[in-house]
């Protein structure tokens, strides 16, 4: 072990910058990371062995100790639940004879749990080893654990065949399916890579290529829509010798997977973006920073790259611009949903702890390594090279006057058609489940467990920045779920797994709120229970970053918006005393210790 993690050091030139790598390789390799493995990293990168534990011990996918030869990870998101994840999750159990998270004696097969993994239109899903299986039943599960104890490899586990478009390509090879149900501009695949960059930056100076990203009016596609030209023009007027562009390609929303096709159906469209996005700001280096279930793309994209190169659309002076260099490199997450929050996603490609950072200042004044850094979605960089090449005001011929152009939506759930959609923004709500072949639906949850949680009253509402804004997430519910025990708690009990911890608000708030839920789901809640949770909810706002700070709105939207099946599981009155006084009650004994006084 010790000469391979060697050779895994060796080959990312002992950088500390690159622990990432370093640590995903290692647990490739060897199946786990333990303390040895830890103090021979350190010491081979020049950094405290607290220091590499720290990263180690923040991803769900680096373990301490050994997964087993066959590390399975089930997905235990929303839509799996949904889509019968308890009688796959059994039957694994049996079968293997473990329960979940834990490893054979033999040291041969392990089974944990996964948050959402990417796949909602194709669960219950699970990884093994890096590669996927989709659309698994107990009968399936029973063939699996059988070919693992013949000793069949990975790749001869694979009986279903390979999924359609690029998932059957030889460098990927997926058990996937894109569900492309509807394209608009980004996903038309009438698209010649290239002529982006070799037609219209040689006759653009970079100011010119932002002035037409500011008249499109275009704005991120992550879910905060900052307008796209003005992001790249801070970063332009940045002073500095180094700049970099990332792509933000770790979506860990649980619904989410529209980057995922793009990753498999247009990535050459994304890295064009990424070229384009360097001209604009000055830019020298790229980082594409991809969700760790995504791994089974890896061969796949580092060869398109390569291609790019020998097709001088990267590398030095591109497209025969002068000067002009760019070069993009890919960086895997390891299972951390707060990864997708940029600043948090740069520390982890920096190879430290994705905790996101205190802002001001914004990566776009110092981000990577401290440098510039423009942080865009991977539909964002799409959507520029389209920019670019049909004009600004093509672009603004598509959605509404404030969101201008089309969203790629995931559409999941009780729906007949689940996979992905690009419409323009301005689509309803209503519009969006007639598409997808949904009925009888109680509930859509719109932008994943951040978002809200939308009752029938309001589904005229319209999916852009200043009414429903959403990065693409959507799921749908039909009248035979349960949307307090399948959906509010499982979402919160995500957020509560996700958390990093940093905060005391996000670290404590959602598992005080989890507990009342529970209490109200066993019936034994009140009606002051809901004005307790309410109010509890708006200390969460005080959080660092986004996941705290909308990791009640699970609660919150539900309260509001499905009051009524709340209401049918509290009584009126507590049968304790509310009018208890903790401080007058305990003040004698506070004063008897000497500990202290309590206030009045
Ligand atoms: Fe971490 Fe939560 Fe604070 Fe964000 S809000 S920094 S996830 S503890």
């Amino acid at each position: 072990m010790e000469e391979s993690i060697s050779s895994i050091l060796e080959g990312h030139h002992h950088d500390p910058t690159r622990l990432m790598d370093i640590l995903i390789d290692v647990q490739d390799e060897t199946g786990f990371i333990g303390d040895q493995a830890v103090a021979q990293i350190a010491d081979g990168v020049g950094l405290s062995v607290a220091d590499v534990e720290q990263t180690r011990s923040f991803y769900h996918f680096f373990s301490k100790k050994p997964t087993g030869k066959y590390a399975i990870y089930l997905n235990t998101s929303v839509n799996a639940c949904m889509m019968g994840h308890d009688a796959v999750a059994r039957t694994f159990e049996v079968e293997a004879g473990i329960p979940c998270n834990s490893v054979t004696r033999d040291g041969l097969i392990g089974l944990f749990d996964t948050s959402c993994i990417g796949m909602s239109d194709q669960e219950p899903a699970a990884i093994i080893n890096g590669k996927i299986f989709p659309n698994l039943t107990p009968f399936r599960v029973k063939e699996l654990i059988r070919d693992i104890r013949e000793g069949k490899s990975v790749d001869e586990l694979v009986v279903e065949g390979y999924g359609d478009g690029q998932n059957s390509n030889s460098d990927i090879r997926a058990v996937v399916n894109n569900n492309i149900r509807k394209i608009g501009p980004v996903l038309n695949p009438n698209y010649k890579p290239g002529e982006v960059i070799r037609k219209k930056l040689p006759e653009m100076t970079p100011q010119q290529v932002i002035d037409e990203m500011k008249r499109s009016n275009i704005r991120g596609r992550g879910g905060a829509g900052f307008p796209t030209g003005m992001k790249w023009e801070i970063c332009r007027q940045a002073e500095s010798d180094e700049k970099y562009i990332i792509c933000n390609a770790d979506e860990g929303e649980p619904g989410t997977f529209k980057d995922r096709v793009i990753l498999t159906e247009r990535p050459k469209l994304l890295l064009e973006g990424m070229v384009v996005a360097a001209y604009a700001t000055g830019a020298q280096k790229g980082i594409l920073y991809i969700r760790h279930e995504y791994k089974y793309l890896k061969t796949y994209l580092e060869k398109l790259i390569e291609g790019a190169h020998k097709r001088n659309l990267m590398g030095r002076d591109i497209a025969g611009i002068k000067g002009f260099d760019f070069d993009v490199r890919i960086q895997f997450g390891a299972g951390s949903y707060v990864c997708g929050e940029e600043s948090a996603l740069i520390e982890s490609a920096e190879g430290k702890r994705g905790e996101p950072r205190d802002k001001p200042p914004f990566p776009v004044e110092k981000g990577y390594l401290d440098k510039p850094t423009v942080v865009n979605n991977v539909e964002t960089f799409c959507s520029a090279v389209k920019v670019l090449l049909y004009g600004a005001e093509w672009y603004r011929s598509f959605g509404t006057t404030d969101s201008t152009g089309t969203k790629v939506l995931s559409i999941s759930g009780d729906c007949r058609y689940p996979g992905i959609y690009e419409v323009e923004w301005g689509f309803s709500v209503n519009d969006i489940c007639g598409m997808a072949g949904a009925e009888d639906v109680m509930a859509v949850q719109v932008g994943g467990p951040s978002g809200s949680l939308v009752s029938p009253s309001d589904f005229d509402r319209v999916l852009c920045y200043a009414d429903l804004s959403t990065g693409g997430s959507l799921i749908i519910f039909n009248h035979s779920r349960d949307l307090l025990q399948d959906v509010v708690l499982n979402f919160t009990s995500f957020f509560i797994e996700e958390s990093c911890g940093s905060c005391s608000t996000c670290r404590i708030m959602p598992v005080i709120l989890r507990d009342k839920l529970i209490k109200i789901l066993n019936a034994r809640g009140v009606k002051q229970d809901i004005t307790d949770m309410l109010s509890w909810a708006e200390v969460l706002k005080a959080s660092r970053c986004g996941l705290g700070q909308t990791a009640a709105n699970p609660i919150i939207t539900s309260i509001h918006n499905f009051r009524h099946l709340y209401d049918q599981k509290t009584r009126g009155e507590a049968r304790y005393d509310t009018g208890f006084d903790l401080n007058k009650a305990t003040q004698e004994a506070m004063m008897a210790t000497g500990k202290f006084v309590m206030s009045e």
